[in-house]
């Protein structure tokens, strides 16, 4: 690993000034890593024009939500040698600039970075981790140029980890060949462990950071057998190197997909329990589908994109909940734990959704559409309201592939789908593909028509019909709660304080129909003052009345509240009796056995 040479960065910049065209090079330097700051030196040479707009985008691609990154930088100048240029803001995310014909535009700008996320960036005296879309101004109407990007480390900051390219074999200088792939490639600077393997005839690289007691060796392995699980779906593996950016925290999760990298969140000290560690392998699978699926394989809608407005799919079910169910099945398929884990999964997210009211009021195509202001900025009422794009759309995902493999008889599955429709788009249309066509390709292998699938489960409320479904791999779904008559408030609270705060009302339950309001501290119940709810309701049963004192916004008020019985559900799958041929077919297919 080579440190930035300045004297090498001189001579670059002289090559890019006289190679005639727009050159673009950015310098990041750290002088105030400790206080969270990077400091951007942006150059624009072989510029002929009078005036210049330069922009940030609003948004990461993959994570849907406006988040006003401009909101983030301060001091902006523009010079063109030492005579400063004035400079105007003249949109929330929009500089201009009278550039009056010079040829070279020098910009500098810094940048404020500490929330710690997948999709935005954090620096501190240890690392930087930087997201690009909230790094890089670029110039309106060039998001086509390449861009040169040159890293001055902080202190003893000595590596770097990104999918761009280096550029004469420095680490510190990175290119890239325009703005949709360096916004699509997150760039970590620091003390990161750094390791490697091959897989599908591709370098992969892995960067934790942060620490943590994964077993270096045995991920390896693991990464590698997901990366040739994923890649046998598609028939291809479309890059030459990818990058793994892991975070390790106390407690950490997330993650967000790029071209050829992705970022992960991860619990440091959870990779030696086996719970733990084969969600993090769920995880590092799901974002790895997403180089085909979404990155390549993509609803229309989603790219070239928008970077200064939301990007609508009504999609996001197949982008994101078709990746979702494939990150189970992929671990699933490797074999490292048996097919009972898988379908406690399963089960678990069936519950997860039928737990949610929001499942009959919200369909997936609108969770989609409307993920900028829903999905993405939930609040107290979201459960009740809305559902998950990834549970519903991976349940859904999970129909499809059991009723392809058992109309086929084994002989196709979902993976016949993704296969086809990535080559069909991404590769010789070279375009998204729309709801239709999506639809089409389902249509394809499954050999009939999904008018009313579509109608009941993607754009219509109806419940899914798991039993069904199921059944073709010989196995029955059913709730453990049903037969119970376990009373209900249908609340949910958090301790704030020593106080105990109602957090979510479930509509229809007690709570709800009896009044008791989300912020609610509850201070007593037939009088007996309250610390704690754990069995509260043990000697309890539906019907039963309680007095339950409560003080609202500082006001004592008194509800009666009548219990109702526990309406949730905990499903588990089992395997049915009799088994024919065909759904052992079906069986065998579907779980790798
Ligand atoms: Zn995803």
């Amino acid at each position: 690993m080579k440190k930035f040479n300045i004297l090498v960065f001189l001579l670059l910049n002289i090559m890019i000034t006289t190679a005639g065209a727009t050159q673009i090079s950015y310098t990041l330097t750290f002088p105030e890593a400790q206080a969270h700051y990077v400091d951007v030196e942006m150059r624009i040479a072989g510029l002929n024009q009078k005036e210049l707009n330069l922009k940030m985008p609003v948004w990461t691609p993959g994570s849907y939500l406006v988040r006003e990154f401009a909101r983030n930088i301060e001091t902006i100048s523009a010079a063109a040698g030492s005579k400063d240029l004035p400079i105007q803001k003249t949109r929330k995310n929009t500089w201009h600039v009278n550039t009056t014909g010079v040829p070279v535009l020098t910009v500098k700008y810094r940048v404020y970075a500490f929330e710690i996320s997948v999709r935005t960036s954090f620096i501190d005296a240890s690392h930087a981790f930087l997201s690009s879309p909230d790094i890089f101004i670029y110039p309106d109407g060039m998001l086509n140029q390449s861009s040169t990007i040159h890293i001055l480390p902080y202190k003893d900051w000595t590596t770097v980890s990104t999918s761009l390219e280096t550029v004469n074999n420095d680490a510190f200088t990175r290119q890239s060949p325009n703005y949709d792939i360096l916004f699509d490639s997150p760039i970590e600077v620091g003390t990161q462990d750094v390791f490697g393997f091959e897989a599908a005839g591709v370098k992969y690289e892995v960067a934790m950071c942060g620490g943590g007691n994964y077993d270096k060796e045995r991920l390896k392995k693991d990464m590698a057998k997901i990366v040739e699980e994923e890649t046998a779906i598609y028939g291809e593996n479309p890059n030459k190197h990818y990058t793994f950016i892991v975070h390790n925290y106390l407690k950490g999760g997330g993650g967000l997909e790029h071209l050829s990298s992705t970022v992960l969140g991860a619990s440091r000290y959870k990779y030696a329990d086996e719970k733990g560690y084969e969600s993090f392998l769920s995880l590092a699978a799901h974002e790895h589908f997403h180089l085909w699926n979404v990155k390549r394989l993509r609803p229309i809608a989603l790219g070239p994109f928008d970077y200064d407005n939301e990007n609508y799919t009504t999609n996001l079910w197949i982008a994101e909940g078709f990746t979702a169910y494939y990150q189970d099945i992929i671990v699933r398929r490797m074999h490292l734990y048996p097919p009972e884990n898988y379908l406690g999964i399963l089960a678990d997210n069936i519950s997860s959704l039928d737990n949610q009211p929001g499942v009959k009021i919200q369909s997936l195509a609108d969770a989609s559409y409307d993920a900028w202001i829903k999905s993405y900025r939930p609040n107290e009422n979201s459960t009740n309201t809305t559902i998950s794009y990834y549970t519903k759309g991976a349940l859904v995902a999970l129909l499809l592939d059991l009723e392809i493999i058992h109309d086929t008889n084994g002989a196709k599955s979902l993976d016949d789908v993704m296969r086809y429709m990535y080559n069909e788009y991404y590769k010789v249309k070279k375009r998204g593909y729309t709801d239709a066509e999506f639809k089409q390709g389902l249509e394809k292998f499954a050999g009939k028509n999904l008018d009313e699938f579509y109608k009941n489960y993607i754009t219509g409320l109806t419940p899914l019909d798991y039993n069904k479904y199921l059944q073709y791999a010989g196995y029955k779904i059913t709730d453990e709660y049903a037969g119970s008559n376990n009373p209900a408030l249908g609340i949910s609270t958090v301790v704030s304080g020593g106080k105990i705060v109602v957090a979510t009302v479930v509509r229809g339950s007690a709570g709800w129909i009896d009044g008791i309001n989300v912020n609610d501290e509850l201070v007593s119940i037939n009088g007996v003052k309250l610390t704690t709810t754990d069995g509260l309701l043990n000697d309890k049963k539906p019907g039963d009345k309680l007095t339950v004192n409560i003080n609202r916004d500082g006001l004592p008020l008194t509800l009666q509240v009548t219990l109702l019985k526990n309406t949730r559900v905990k499903y588990k799958i089992e395997a049915l009796g009799d088994v024919n041929a065909q759904q052992l077919t079906v069986r065998k297919k579907w779980l790798k056995l």
